[in-house]
């Protein structure tokens, strides 16, 4: 299959496209400014039903739609759009509008870049200790674009430093003088979309070399639900592979963090060829989404979708709660409904699945696990654990928050039985006081 894309300059050559109505038109227009847009002939011929494009989850995933921007952010750009063909001012409005929709949130630009000797390694992130994220600089793009996705101003150019790094060299120094670092995740963008070739350049010399800590490489990609041809048909999908291989071969685990947010990723041929060929070498798939309205909103849809991937040779991972960037409002669901959706779809599948863990807040301080709403000595509470935190110690701590109705993010909640604070919040500001030197912090690592 050749792949064609299609973003904002184009989408008029979609075939399918006379489907849609003059105001799904205007949004993709008027939102299609702000937010990234693109999609390919795979997404739009295979996954999206252009037959029921008002309840269509991959049409929601993939094309911009009006309540995706506020009324009056819509309006204003609405407006510049009917008036001006001016390039300058669309864009000004643009950066306006996407600079209030908190194009960076929990503190990943400022607070988890590593240094070596000294030199802070920029296309790197360094939060829990066991795990380095690696952002190569040829994968800050995707197959096509998530409507929800926190990644948003890397593809709108909007930052002039992606944390990329050609430095796969310095990756490999930074990993074997810290031997508290087990995994390696490539992410992106998605690392997915580079050739093979140039993916091996950022591989070979971890290879090349002895690091026994590292022991798991992992991949976060979204190609096998956009492009899963990337892994069986491509010109470079061989090459891929035997790359792949190699990894395995010498001794090192091999995960593919798979994205699928509907069941129906899941049931192409491509796809089902793609993970076949990927599982028969022995590479893992793990896979993850977040909840989000409009697309996978209800607990059949993720009971379903846990099952497929199961018996499609995939271990179910993480159910996120989307962050609080960009078109949240749009995609927003009370942490309250998120847990009810969880526990609902939880119950209906076998323990084969339920290695998921969810739903989860990817904030400043970790991963935050809602675990369920209970009721201690009359308080209405949500019990929460840490999954995931900056200080290790804080790993599997349950904690406690106010029961809030319309709470959808960490911001929103507060600490239950009228205690000041989280328990983390004292040390988690003493990590971030940039008096502190990093001899000092470096006792979390
Ligand atoms: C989620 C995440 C990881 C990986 O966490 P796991 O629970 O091991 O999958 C690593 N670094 C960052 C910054 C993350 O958000
Ligand atoms: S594939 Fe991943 S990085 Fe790319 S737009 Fe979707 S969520 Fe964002």
């Amino acid at each position: 299959m050749k792949l064609q894309s299609f973003a904002l300059h184009n989408y008029k050559n979609i075939p399918q496209i006379a489907k849609l109505t003059a105001e799904q038109l205007e949004a993709i227009e008027v939102v299609g400014n702000v937010l990234p847009f693109k999609t390919n002939n795979y997404v739009v011929n295979e996954l999206i039903d252009w037959d029921n494009l008002d309840n269509d989850p991959m049409f929601k995933l993939t094309f911009p739609q009006k309540g995706m921007l506020s009324n009056e952010h819509y309006d204003s750009m609405k407006i510049v759009l009917e008036k001006s063909k001016n390039r300058d001012e669309i864009k000004r409005m643009a950066n306006t509008i996407r600079l209030e929709l908190n194009p960076h949130p929990a503190g990943q630009m400022e607070h988890n870049v590593p240094e070596v000797n000294g030199e802070k390694l920029l296309g790197m992130q360094h939060k829990y200790r066991e795990t380095v994220l690696f952002f190569p600089s040829q994968g800050q793009t995707c197959h096509a674009y998530c409507t929800f996705c926190f990644r948003w101003p890397q593809f709108v150019g909007m930052d002039e430093f992606k944390f990329a790094t050609k430095e796969a060299s310095l990756l490999k120094d930074y990993v074997k003088e810290n031997s508290q670092v087990t995994d390696i995740l490539f992410t992106g963008g998605d690392p997915m979309i580079m050739k093979a070739k140039i993916f091996a350049s950022y591989i070979q010399p971890l290879l090349d070399e002895e690091i026994p800590n590292l022991q798991t490489i992992r991949i976060g990609t979204k190609a096998l639900s956009y492009w899963p041809y990337k892994f069986t048909s491509d010109d470079d999908a061989d090459e891929l592979i035997t790359l792949f291989d190699s990894i395995i071969k010498k001794g090192i685990n091999l995960t593919i963090m798979a994205h699928f947010s509907h069941p129906v990723e899941l049931e192409t041929e491509a796809v089902k060829l793609a993970i076949k060929r990927l599982r028969s070498i022995g590479v893992q798939i793990r896979t993850q989404s977040p909840i989000l309205k409009h697309i996978n909103d209800s607990p059949e849809v993720w009971s379903d979708m846990w099952r497929k991937q199961v018996n499609l040779n995939c271990i179910p991972y993480y159910m996120f709660i989307p962050r609080d960037t960009g078109a949240q409002d749009y995609f927003a669901i009370t942490l309250e409904d998120a847990w009810q959706i969880f526990r609902n779809a939880y119950q209906k599948v076998s323990g084969v699945c339920r290695t998921v863990r969810g739903p989860s807040m990817s904030c400043t301080p970790g991963k935050i696990q809602i675990l369920g709403i209970s009721e201690i000595k009359g308080e209405k509470i949500f019990v929460l654990r840490m999954l995931q935190g900056r200080n290790p110690d804080w790993v599997g701590r349950p904690f406690f928050a106010k029961y809030d109705k319309k709470a959808i993010w960490l911001d929103d909640l507060k600490p239950a039985f009228d205690e000041e604070k989280f328990f983390f919040e004292d040390e988690l500001e003493w990590l971030f006081n940039e008096h502190v030197n990093d001899d000092e912090k470096a006792r979390f690592e």
